[in-house]
This record gives C-alpha cells, structure tokens and sequence, in this order.
C-alpha cells in the first residue's frame, strides 16, 4: 500500500512538472512569436531608435504604415509633425529636403512644409498650372496659378468718382462689398479711396513689356506681374488708399488700421502680408486687397495664412 501511495505521489509530480514546462515553453513561444511579429520589432529592424518607435506607435496608421512599409525615413516624423502636412506633397518634401541637404545641416521642416505647399521650391513662373475657376470668388493667381488665357471676367462695372482716383472698373458683386465696406468706414470719420482695380490682359501685357523691354525679364518680374498671372485682372482685387497718401505711406495712417481690423467683415483680405514676401511672391504691399467673400476672407484672418498657404492646405482640390 505505502509503496503504490508513494509511486502514484511521484508520478503525479512528473505529471505536474511536465505540464508546468509545457505551459511555460508555449507562453515562451507565445511571447516570442509575438515579439517578432511585433511592430516594435519591425520597426527597430527597418531602423529607428527606441524613441521614434514609441513615436510611431502612437502614430496614426496611416503614418505608421509608411514607417512600416518603407525604408528607414529619418524626415517621417518631423514632417507628419507639421501642422500643414500633405501627404500628396511627400516626395516633393522629400526632394526638397535632399536640395537643402546640400547647403545646410539643420532642416527646419515647417518652412520645408510651407514653401512646398504653395511651390515656392520651384523658381517663379516655373512649374505654373491653370487656376481652378470653379473655385469662384476664391480662385488662386500668383506665380503659379494662371488665369485662362486672356481672361476677362464678365460682370465688371465702372466705378463711381465718389470711391475712386480717376476711371476705375470692378467686378459688381466687389464694387457692393466695397460701398458698404466704405459707409462703414466713413461712419468712423475714414475715406477709403479705389486707387486700382479691374486691369485688363492688354493693360496687363503692356505695363509688362514695358519693364521687360526697357531692364529685361528679371527686372520686369520684380515689378510687375505677368499678363494673365495678375490679381488685377481677375476683378477681385484693389488697391485701396486714402487722402493724402500714395504707396508705401498707406500703412502709417488709421485707414489701415481700419481695414487691418475690419476689411475682412466686409469680404476682404490683404493678400500681401510683410514678412511674407518669399511666400507671396510679392513685396509688401499695405494697399492692396483681395475680395473673397466675407466667410471666407474671415477665416484666412483667422488662420493667420497667407491666401496662398490657406488655398494650398483647405481649398485646394487636386
Ligand atoms: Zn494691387
């Protein structure tokens, strides 16, 4: 009896002891196989250090297939950082980046996102496409974005002397923006003045060639924009003074103050901020101001954009 009791008692202890190491080379192999398998694993495979693992994990999946499914890409995460990121423009950022490379060791990878979403990696008039005109009022020209050929907008009407310098044309639905953007200033003891506004392809194509042929292309370009590439011709652009200043004095007097807060209630924007030059394309210019419709021209103010970023990030549709 003591010995049967005693072999069954170490029989069962095999017993337990072979199921306890089954059960743990299975959870071993669980855990092993599970490792492997791991996106952690993949990812320290492919390349990237434990800190952009913990990055990329936490990604959303479209980023972290990419990381996933390409090469090691030390730009990956800065970019998809970047609150304007386009996916559509990867490579291009890519292509940039490596041309920077070359000039410089730091990437400063917000100004990479900028100048490419709005072209400013190509030369100006290089890589230009034909504007969407079904964006209507908010349509984009610069040195990129053309109207159709010899453009001319349908509804543009003569301006009153009572707003303008001389003999000036607007589209009709601007020139009813402008009046009561007017009243409203004039309540407040400010005259705003049109000092430029409907210019046609011709006008346009002349004042160009002008400068081209009297200092060359490069000069003509810095001065003028190119026939069918000027805000002027769309319409939807003026140039807004006030008594007893020209140009460049514009921004000293309360006319701009005004219009810097309130143009946009009205359905405008100034279109070429200082400071934004390499992004415009244009020198800073206090004076003039795009039409984009009230909604629109307030959330470009609030966004803090320029037009050409805002297109490039919300409107755009390519
Ligand atoms: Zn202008």
């Amino acid at each position: 009896m003591v010995y049967t009791k005693r072999k069954i008692k170490k029989q069962a202890i095999i017993a337990i002891i072979i199921v306890i190491i089954v059960i743990t080379l299975i959870i071993t192999g669980i855990l092993l196989f599970k490792h492997f398998t791991s996106n952690e694993y993949k990812l320290e495979q492919i390349g990237y250090n434990e800190k952009e693992i913990t990055t990329l994990i936490k990604a959303d999946d479209k980023i972290l297939n990419k990381a996933l499914t390409s090469d090691y890409d030390k730009d990956l995460i800065p970019l998809t950082k970047q609150k304007y990121f386009l996916w559509k423009n990867y490579n291009t950022y890519k292509e940039y980046i490596k041309d920077l490379a070359t000039e410089t060791n730091t990437i400063d990878y917000k100004d990479v996102v900028t100048k490419v979403n709005v072209n400013r990696n190509y030369d100006y008039y290089t890589h230009t496409k034909d504007t969407d005109m079904n964006q209507g009022n908010a349509i984009l020209v610069n040195k990129y974005y053309k109207l159709p050929e010899q453009y001319a907008p349908e509804d543009i009407v003569e301006v009153s002397n009572w707003y303008a310098y001389g003999t000036m044309s607007i589209r009709s639905e601007v020139y009813d923006a402008f009046k009561e953007m007017f009243n409203a200033a004039k309540e407040e003891g400010i005259t705003l003045i049109i000092n430029s506004g409907y210019r046609t392809y011709e006008y346009q194509k002349e004042v160009y060639e002008q400068y081209k042929d009297a200092n060359g292309e490069e000069y003509a370009d810095s001065y003028a924009a190119r026939p069918d590439f000027s805000e002027h011709q769309t319409g939807l652009a003026l140039d807004i003074i006030t008594y007893g200043t020209s140009g460049e004095e514009f921004e000293n007097t309360d006319a701009y103050k005004w219009l810097q807060e309130h143009a946009n209630e009205y359905g405008f924007i100034l279109r070429y901020p200082k400071g934004k030059e390499d992004i415009t394309g244009y020198a800073y210019e206090s004076w003039h101001y795009r039409y984009l419709g009230k909604e629109l021209a307030t959330k470009v103010k609030n966004s803090g954009l320029t037009y050409d970023e805002y297109y490039a990030y919300y409107l755009d549709k390519e």
